[in-house]
């Protein structure tokens, strides 16, 4: 893909720290020298009480036509009988892979320096295909759908995922035709070592020695509470980026959630979403720009003086956005 060339990007700046951590990024993307055409839609709450939709159709419509959306955290509303926003979208475009890649940046005091991790999370089945039912008062049957297809799909994203980026070790965690399907895969890529660990055990494993895994390809649900556990090893929610990736679609958008508690108050930490914009800069071989974000980013980082609250600061989004403007020069 060409340096000039304009993207189109579907915009969601979510609710909660949605809008003011969407705003960062826009405003450092817009600097890097790339171009962008923003198509920008509300979703959830925001969109039910203008469209009377939680998606608007128009939303979906953007997507289907650029394939490419960045997004911020959108609450599903609860009670109201509706699968959540996100879990929604990443069914309707099959964005079967989430990636999160974990590591330090510069500056931060973690209990573990020197963490590089990548998390492939499936992100279509399991206990999130939505089929719940109450069978009788009291009792609720809840189902987790494995199929032989999504294990195989998600195996090979994160075979291929290993090859292309000079990753040695895949650790599958999880059970059943899930490991099957991986095991079968990982025949095909004898340069990639494979192990297998038990989901409960990994826990354990990765508080006492995140340094032994390097990716870790996971079932829907384990993928969601290991993410936050690795993001703990790093920094934290402010911190960890995601991929969303299909076979020609994708969403970029960070591994926390809306934040209600610090909403609107100009105090949360843009850098999940910075950091799942590189991944998107990346993915439209937009290097140069992405390498600048990077470097500039690790430059705040390492000299501490912008940086949340979140992570031992003082400064608000927007002093800290104005820092990675001014040290990307
Ligand atoms: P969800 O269930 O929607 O995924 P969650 O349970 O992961 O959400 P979050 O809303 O992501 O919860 O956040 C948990 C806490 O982490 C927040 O209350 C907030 O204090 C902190 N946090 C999350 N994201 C950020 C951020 N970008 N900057 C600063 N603090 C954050």
């Amino acid at each position: 893909m060409s340096e000039s060339k304009t993207h189109k990007v579907t915009l969601i700046p979510g609710d909660g720290i949605g809008p003011e951590v969407t705003q960062s990024v826009v405003r450092i993307l817009e600097a890097t020298g790339a171009k962008f055409e923003w198509e920008r839609f509300a979703a959830g709450a925001e969109a039910f009480e203008i469209h009377g939709e939680y998606i608007p159709a128009a939303l979906y419509e953007s997507i289907e036509r650029n394939r490419l959306a960045l997004k911020g955290p959108v609450t599903t509303p609860i009670g109201g009988g509706f699968k959540s926003i996100n879990v929604t979208l990443r069914k309707k475009f099959d964005l079967f892979a989430n990636l999160r890649p974990i590591r330090n940046l510069p500056g931060l005091d973690t209990k573990y320096p020197g963490v590089d991790l990548v998390i492939v999370r499936e992100n279509t089945e399991g206990e999130y295909v939505g089929l719940e039912h109450e069978v009788v008062p009291g009792v609720v049957e809840s189902i987790k759908v494995i199929t032989e297809k999504g294990s195989t799909r998600i195996a090979r994203f994160a075979f291929e995922y290993a090859r292309k980026h000079g990753r040695k070790k895949i650790m599958k965690l999880s059970d059943g035709l899930f490991l099957r399907c991986a095991r079968q895969v990982a025949e095909e890529f004898p340069e990639v070592t494979y192990g297998e660990h038990l989901i409960d055990n990994t826990c354990m494993q990765l508080v006492m020695n995140p340094f032994q895994y390097d990716t870790l390809l996971l079932e829907n649900l384990y993928g969601d509470i290991v993410s936050d556990l690795c993001a703990g090893l790093v920094g934290g929610l402010g911190l960890a980026p995601g991929a969303n990736l299909g076979v020609n679609c994708a969403i970029f958008e960070a591994v926390h959630g809306s934040a209600p508690d610090i909403a609107g108050k100009d105090v949360a930490n843009p850098t999940a979403l910075l950091q799942s914009a590189i991944l998107m800069l990346r993915y439209l071989d937009e290097t140069a720009a992405a390498d600048k974000v990077q470097k500039a980013l690790e430059t705040v980082y390492g000299e501490r003086r912008s940086l949340t609250r979140d992570v031992g600061g003082t400064a608000g989004t927007t002093q800290f956005t104005e820092a990675v403007l001014a040290a990307m020069g």
